[in-house]
């Protein structure tokens, strides 16, 4: 994934900062709207995170002849679709469970967002592995754009990083204006399990119990998102209102 997008943290946040300063709707605490308004479908998710929803959306990145990132022997979109078939047991029973990708073939980015729209009462976990061409690089990252992701991807990042080692293990929680993040009208987030392209986190990755332990900490993350919505996540973002994003936008615009 990280090939599509090359502008730095610091720069979004700028970008972010500028954007909150002219033309942002009002912040949003989660006592402004029931659980029943925040289940419905919203196309900018200026509202509180879900609770109490009946559907998960597993996108397993990439496929056919996007392979996604390759390093250490190891394939993006193979080890994504194990990953999305690990979630769906995991999640077998308590949700309804809707694949967006059921083996290895290519949909494009904007067949999956219109696959998410067709749901309500529902989010979305799209799920990948990293690469840099820094080969220090490493650890789970955790992207959300809308207000109404930003506690299941909390919760996602905190728990692959009890996972992967601690804090000083983890890329932490990035707000990325992507296809995925900011596009589909149900609550979405992106989960980079690990850099292919460390040494380090590529030998983890062989293990198919590190790899279990990193999707079991995300079905524990959507299990409590439900049970508690919001709370005891912290403050949510601000909203911030920016276009759709496009397959033909500049690297991270
Ligand atoms: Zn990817």
């Amino acid at each position: 994934m990280a090939k599509y997008f090359h502008l730095t943290g610091r720069a979004l946040v700028l970008i972010g900062f500028i954007v909150g300063l002219y033309g942002c709707a009002p912040a949003v605490s989660p006592s402004q709207a029931g659980h029943g308004q925040s289940l419905k479908r919203d196309a900018l998710g200026h509202r509180p995170g879900p609770r109490g929803f009946t559907t998960v959306l597993i996108d397993a990145g990439h496929g056919g002849k996007d392979t996604g990132a390759l390093g250490h022997g190891h394939t993006e979109k193979l080890l994504a679709q194990e990953a999305a078939e690990l979630l769906k047991k995991k999640l077998k029973g308590k949700f309804k469970v809707v694949m967006v990708r059921k083996n290895d073939r290519f949909v494009d980015l904007d067949d999956r967002v219109a696959k998410a729209n067709r749901y309500n009462s529902a989010i979305l976990v799209s799920l990948h592995y990293n690469s840099s061409r820094s080969s220090y690089v490493r650890g789970p990252e955790t992207y959300y754009w809308r207000v109404d992701s930003y506690s299941l991807a909390r919760r996602i990042q905190w728990n692959m990083e009890k996972v992967a080692g601690g804090r000083h293990s983890s890329r932490g929680l990035e707000r990325r204006r992507l296809r995925l993040t900011r596009n589909p009208k149900i609550p979405c987030v992106l989960v980079e399990f690990g850099y292919l392209s460390n040494r380090r986190e590529a030998h983890a990755i062989n293990s198919a119990s590190y790899r279990d332990r990193l999707v079991s900490a995300v079905a524990s993350a959507i299990i409590t998102q439900q049970a508690q919505g919001d709370a005891g996540t912290g403050r949510l973002p601000r909203p911030i209102t920016k276009p759709l994003s496009r397959a033909s936008d500049p690297p991270g615009s």
